[in-house]
């Protein structure tokens, strides 16, 4: 079975030595291939062949992996199941009939099918760890300014961060080691060394949690599915019998995250995706006289409804007269989530909760209904509003046999402390 995980399948051969030599790494269709198509999911993309590599290319090539293809993806980033897509939507291969997350569920689902050994994905408010929790893999989300975004095409650019998806966490953490780092290229990358980070991600997977604290932040559980809830409790209870303590927390801002991502993340992608008229990126409309017509006709044509509406609502809120009342306001609730993941962080290892508050959707069942879709990413968007790095490991099944990710918030540039969090599990 195929999964419709790949949109490209073209393989790119990297350095023949090096810590991923032998590794096949399948990468997300948005991160930019020197030579091989990058769509991001799009119409409007088919058939656009970048002239360069994004820097997290250059360095799994240089670290001898090899690429097998560009996996299918959400158009643009924008959606929790990778049914949005212009290639058509992606299975889950751990729960058929179901999504199989988003929107990097072509990366997920290569993974957990076994067609690829890792792969890379980018999380703008979840789309590593959602597609990684429901199809039953580990995915990591960077803090903002760990791994370059050169070549990634933005969807909305002051939230997302590239990373792995793996099989185990020390996979994971293995790919990280080799994409994180300073880029001169993306001047909002950061020296992690300058925060006491090492970059020995692989190290850190030793499962050691003896005297950890973890905290739960209440407002992301009680949200929760009971089949996610109990599975989340269970890998609690497992965490405490190696030694690790949890307390209950509160993070009274999170309950605005999902309006906040949304406003932000919109906004964002509205002015990005200016660029596709057809004429600087993007299918031509054909001139016919006059280039408004022009540009309308290539983004009637190139654009799928998601992200039309995201356009339009995204322009709005950034509109003359409404800026105050929406973005601004964003920006408020974006600084209140910061600081109350501070202020837990202070007293707490890391942050607990499940990382999807429901199972897996079936297929086509969020479609005609986006505010049900938005809401999934209730424990996911708030870490990336706060800049956070986060990572999702498996914790066992619902009833139905539906796979359940459980989550690890931590400190800014706290990469190894989630990592040997999450490694106790997976
Ligand atoms: N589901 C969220 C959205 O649609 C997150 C997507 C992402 O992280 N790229 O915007």
């Amino acid at each position: 079975m195929t999964y419709n995980a790949y949109i490209t399948k073209e393989q790119i051969t990297g350095s023949s030595e090096g810590p991923l030599a032998g590794k096949t790494v399948a990468v997300k269709d948005n991160i930019s291939t020197d030579g091989v198509q990058t769509t991001c999911g799009s119409a409007m993309l088919e058939g656009y062949i970048p002239p360069y590599d994004a820097t997290v290319v250059e360095r799994l090539k240089a670290a001898g992996a090899t690429i097998p293809g560009k996996t299918n993806m959400d158009e643009f980033g924008m959606g929790t199941t990778t049914e949005t897509s212009a290639f058509g939507a992606v299975e889950n291969p751990a729960a058929e009939g179901h999504v199989p997350g988003g929107s990097s569920g072509g990366s997920a689902a290569v993974v957990a099918a076994g067609d690829a050994d890792l792969a890379l994905g980018t999380d703008t408010g979840g789309s590593i760890r959602c597609p990684a929790a429901f199809c039953g893999v580990v995915g990591i989300k960077p803090t903002y300014g760990l791994v370059s975004r050169y070549g990634l095409i933005a969807y909305a650019n002051s939230l997302e961060q590239i990373g792995p998806i793996a099989p185990t966490v020390e996979a994971a953490a293995e790919l990280l080691e080799v994409i994180a780092g300073p880029d001169e290229r993306d001047a909002t990358t950061q020296d992690a060394t300058v925060h006491g980070t090492e970059y020995d991600f692989a190290a850190a997977a030793d499962g050691d949690i003896e005297g950890f604290d973890i905290g739960v932040p209440i407002e992301l559980v009680e949200g929760a599915d009971d089949g996610v809830a109990e599975q989340f409790w269970a890998a609690i209870d497992e965490l405490e019998t190696m030694g690790a303590s949890y307390h209950e927390v509160e993070l009274p801002s999170v309950e605005h995250a999902v309006q906040a991502y949304y406003v932000i993340a919109m906004g964002e992608a509205s002015s990005n995706l200016a660029r596709f008229d057809g004429v600087g990126y993007g299918q031509s409309g054909g001139y016919e006289g006059n280039w408004n017509d022009t540009f309308a006709r290539s983004r009637e044509a190139g654009f799928g409804e998601e992200v039309k509406r995201r356009i339009l609502l995204g322009t709005y809120a950034l509109s003359a007269g409404y800026q105050d009342k929406y973005y601004r306001k964003a920006q408020d609730a974006r600084a209140w989530v910061k600081r109350d993941f501070d202020e837990a962080l202070a007293e707490a290892d890391v942050l607990a909760s499940p990382t999807m508050p429901v199972s897996p959707f079936e297929r086509g069942e969020s479609l005609d209904d986006p505010l049900k879709m938005y809401l999934a990413d209730a424990n996911t968007t708030p870490v990336n509003l706060a800049n956070l790095p986060a990572i999702s490991v498996p914790a066992g099944e619902t009833d139905d046999g539906l796979p359940v990710g459980i989550q690890f918030v931590g400190p800014a540039f706290g990469e190894e402390t989630i990592i040997r969090a999450g490694s106790a599990l997976a």
